[in-house]
């Protein structure tokens, strides 16, 4: 048996991620206590309901004494949570977060930072489109990544947090990975951002179209729509926060989906079959890359009955 990482970690909000990281914490031995809270009375009772630890009524004995605090709520509510919490803290602790947005972490954090505490924002590349404390489940970060974009300045005190933070990680079976936060963003507005905007828009256009009834959308959907809505299914207030705070990247994308999109339009128009039958054939190398590099599998998937861990959806 491995031994703990942590002596007590906090996690706040008790959501899909938080509770995630609270069982996977206990399963895989990762940190000898585990401390919840949430700032939703029905959150806190669901969780104790569920055994997901020990459940703290307040921010503050939550954090006092911990080793490590993740903040595990949507983006927008970081700075503040953040700002409660550090004065709370010991020194020398750990505070890191698992937002989808990391330049905005990053200032959001150091914005609360006193010299005390060490701020390492993070974001596990790992998810599903369900919500709240019952969700959560410890194989979520198996075989996952987890990005860590520590901040430039640091001593050799920082550079043993990241490691320690690194191994808790890893315990909890990631793979770690250090990256700069603007080039985290770019990367992920293209690769989760705009996926799930084009969800979002699919699901409300095909409700919108008049001459499609609501009733044949739903019994016809597995013709690829159905995989959209799984996806437009995710916690909306995570993902307004997302596009609040991701936004020159997610814009800089979206122009340059827009206009393949009209090249794909006008090969349509013009029956102009070649200009589509090769970038469909490019996507398909692209599907078959993701599946060689493990990201994914290759096994006919109709989205029923998945066991916990192979739904992965990483955000
Ligand atoms: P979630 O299931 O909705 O959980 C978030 C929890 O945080 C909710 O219970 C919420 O309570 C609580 N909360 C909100 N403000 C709070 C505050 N000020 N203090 C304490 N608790 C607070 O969301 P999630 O999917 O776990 O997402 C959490 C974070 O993980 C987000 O930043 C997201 O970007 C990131 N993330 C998500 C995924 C994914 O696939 N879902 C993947 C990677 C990273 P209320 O419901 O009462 O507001």
């Amino acid at each position: 048996m491995t031994e703990p990482v942590f002596t007590k970690i906090a996690i706040i909000g008790a959501g899909l991620i938080g509770a995630s990281i609270a069982r996977a914490a206990q399963e895989y031995g990762a940190a000898e206590s585990v401390v919840l809270y949430d700032v939703s009375d029905d959150v806190r009772q669901r969780a104790a309901g569920i055994g997901l630890g020990n459940i703290a009524e307040d921010l503050k004995s939550a954090v006092t004494e911990a080793d490590c605090v993740f903040l595990c709520v949507p983006v927008g509510a970081l700075e503040a949570v953040a700002a409660d919490a550090v004065p709370l803290m010991k020194a020398g602790a750990i505070l890191t977060d698992v937002g989808s947005v990391k330049e905005q972490a990053a200032s959001a954090l150091s914005a609360a930072a006193d010299g005390r505490v060490h701020i390492i924002p993070g974001h596990p590349i790992a998810g599903t489109e369900q919500s709240g404390p019952e969700a959560g489940f410890p194989t979520l970060f198996q075989n996952a990544w987890h990005i860590l974009t520590p901040l430039a300045k640091g001593d050799a005190d920082y550079a043993e947090a990241i490691s320690r933070l690194e191994a808790f990680w890893t315990q909890l079976g990631a793979t770690v990975e250090t990256m700069d936060a603007a080039r985290h963003d770019r990367v992920l507005a293209i690769t989760s951002h705009l996926p799930h905007l084009i969800a979002f828009n699919i699901v409300a256009t095909a409700f919108d179209m008049e001459t499609v009834e609501q009733g044949e959308v739903v019994k016809y959907s597995a013709g690829g729509f159905r995989d959209f809505t799984r996806i437009a299914a995710s916690d909306p207030v995570m993902w307004r926060d997302v596009f609040l705070h991701n936004k020159d990247a997610v814009l800089e994308c979206l122009g340059r989906f827009s206009e393949d999109l009209a090249a794909l339009q006008r090969a349509i128009r013009w029956g102009d079959g070649e200009t589509l039958f090769n970038e469909f054939t490019r996507a398909r190398s692209i599907r078959k890359a993701i599946i060689d590099a493990g990201q994914d599998s290759g096994a006919v998937n109709f989205g029923r009955n998945l066991p916990k861990g192979d739904e992965d959806e990483s955000a």
